[in-house]
């Protein structure tokens, strides 16, 4: 006798559905019961032993993108068994699912492309927006991660391939913080590409067209955002690798009109700023004690100065007072107020007339007490420099951020052999534990998979109106307030990543309790903010 499965299917079309397919983990009673007696081998499996067959089979694949691709299709598969391998192993998969192996995913997305895992709102979509979300089969979105393809990781344009990002990091969400799967969507926009060789190239999957510029690219994420808030009222936008020239334009534009965030200023602002309140803590100073250089001001040096000051207007520092603390090295030299070809916020940090002096020269001159590299020139930061950091400063803070590790300004062993084992440093992509003077120390990642999937839990739970960038400052307090002395002492500013869902826990419910006691919150404040925000997160049982 057929009765009703929850979601109202049957049949081939349940055993299809990611969202409630078991595999042969259905029952032989629910075997019965939905039509489905006889699509399935006899077996009757625990989870337990579906995640031990599908591991063993990962296990098995030569490269990370045949995992990467054989990943993609269980997530069409079995979500609850793509979610208990990744939150039963976070520190394995997320190298898999997102960053590194996702830029070679973006790079042959049109080659491995089978089924639609997001939407792709595209320039023929204009005027229609509204009707092309609607297709999407979950009518209760919370949370769309979007890109337009503009700049995918340190790759540069990818057009409609960018649509991997979205893909891995909202796995990401749900992996580490259990933002619930069905209440998210990737969106690719597809407004073109500049890229030449997908361009030419006859599998490419997006719109073969140059992008669109000015008031008509303006125009179209205006209609993205109407459209959002009409057909999924609530729901919280996070933007994702736009280029630098859009990028910190349309946070601000749109971050009062709907509930929305830039991971790639924001979210790097509060994991770059959570290093640095560690390391000046660990150090018995005070964020307003040291003298900062950004050395490359794009979206990520210019993020984490921005929130750095908002850390240090908590200090008791007034804006201007924070800001004449951090200086910035961009492709010209030192920003000063000399120069004529600023940026509003690159003026911001001009804090001074004169030359426009190279890296080593400011970093003398300014006495500076904490580097960091957002500028993807490898080795930049050469030894005269880190020599002069270990002068200017008994432990010198050296945060080497670019991505990949072939474009670190600097390596661990150069940070540490350099200061003479002075050296506190985090780094984008991951460097090995080194020895050093009898002593080994272990280099921390400043990866923001520490702040986001937390930041993305909270707003699901809390539902603010709009995020400040307070509310990443309270995320970076949180986290470093994970790292204890000892931690500190074995040179790490972030606690493991084999922690990564015990901090984003940790993470989510201050920034939850941030919301309900700035009154930004639009749902009720429970009893327990921890309790109510681990019971919003989603569980991968059946
Ligand atoms: P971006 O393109 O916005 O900024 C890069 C900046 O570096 C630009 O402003 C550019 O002018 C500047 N630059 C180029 N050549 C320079 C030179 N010779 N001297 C000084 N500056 C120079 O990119 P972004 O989003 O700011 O990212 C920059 C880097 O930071 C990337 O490698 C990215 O992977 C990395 N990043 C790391 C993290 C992290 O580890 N958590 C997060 C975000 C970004």
């Amino acid at each position: 006798m057929k009765t009703n499965h929850p979601s109202g299917k049957s049949g081939m079309d349940l055993l299809r559905d990611p969202r409630w397919n078991k595999g042969t983990a259905f029952t032989r009673e629910e075997r019965e019961a939905y039509g489905i007696l006889g699509l399935l081998p006899d077996i009757v499996s625990t989870p337990e032993t579906q995640t031990k067959r599908i591991e063993a089979h990962i296990a098995s694949l030569p490269r990370d993108i045949d995992k990467y691709i054989y990943l993609a299709d269980l997530q069409e598969r079995n979500l609850t068994i793509y979610y208990r391998i990744l939150m039963g192993d976070p520190v394995t998969y997320m190298p898999i699912v997102y960053t590194p192996t996702v830029g070679e995913a973006c790079q042959t997305f049109g080659r491995n492309y089978r089924r639609p895992q997001g939407i792709y709102i595209t320039l023929r979509h204009r005027g229609k927006m509204k009707q092309v979300l609607r297709n999407w089969p979950e009518p209760n979105v919370q949370f769309i991660t979007v890109t337009d393809g503009e700049r995918i990781l340190g790759l540069g344009d990818l057009g409609a391939q960018g649509m991997g990002i979205p893909i891995g990091k909202l796995a990401l969400y749900t992996a580490v913080a259990g933002v619930p799967p069905h209440l998210t969507l990737p969106i690719a926009l597809d407004v073109g590409t500049n890229n030449e060789e997908l361009l030419n190239d006859p599998l490419y999957i997006g719109l073969a067209q140059n992008r669109i510029v000015g008031t008509e690219y303006d125009n179209f994420i205006d209609e993205f955002v109407e459209s959002v808030k009409d057909v999924f009222p609530g729901c919280t936008i996070q933007w994702e690798d736009f280029a630098n020239h859009h990028a910190a334009e349309i946070l601000e534009q749109y971050r009062h009109r709907v509930c929305s965030f830039n991971d790639d200023i924001q979210g790097t602002a509060g994991v770059g700023v959570s290093g640095i309140m560690t390391a000046t803590r660990c150090k018995g100073e005070r964020l307003q004690d040291q003298t900062y250089l950004f050395f490359g001001a794009g979206s990520a040096g210019i993020g984490i100065a921005d929130l750095l000051c908002t850390a240090m207007e908590r200090e008791g520092l007034t804006r201007e007072e924070a800001q004449h603390r951090c200086w910035l090295v961009d492709s010209k030299g030192l920003v000063t107020s000399s120069r004529t070809d600023l940026t509003p916020a690159k003026l911001r940090y001009a804090n001074k007339p004169g030359e426009t002096l190279s890296l080593e020269d400011a970093v003398r001159e300014l006495g500076v007490t904490v580097l960091l590299g957002t500028s993807t020139i490898p080795g930049s930061f050469t030894q005269p420099i880190i020599e002069q950091m270990a002068r200017n400063t008994e432990r010198p803070i050296i945060f080497p951020y670019s991505n990949p590790t072939s474009k670190s300004e600097c390596t661990a062993e150069q940070a540490y052999t350099w200061s003479g084992g002075k050296a506190i440093f985090a780094s984008g992509s991951p460097f090995p534990p080194f020895e050093y003077d009898g002593k080994t120390l272990t280099p921390s990642q400043g990866n923001n998979v520490y702040i986001f999937p937390a930041m993305g839990l909270a707003v699901l739970a809390a539902k603010p109106t709009t995020i400040p960038d307070e509310a990443f400052s309270v995320a970076a307090r949180a986290l470093s307030g994970m790292v204890t002395q000892e931690m500190f002492d074995s040179g790490v500013v972030y606690p493991p990543l084999t922690r990564i869902r015990e901090s984003a826990h940790v993470v989510a419910t201050a920034v939850a309790e941030y919301f309900f006691d700035s009154g930004l919150a639009t749902v009720e404040r429970p009893a327990d903010v921890g309790a109510f925000v681990a019971d919003k997160s989603y569980k991968p049982d059946y």
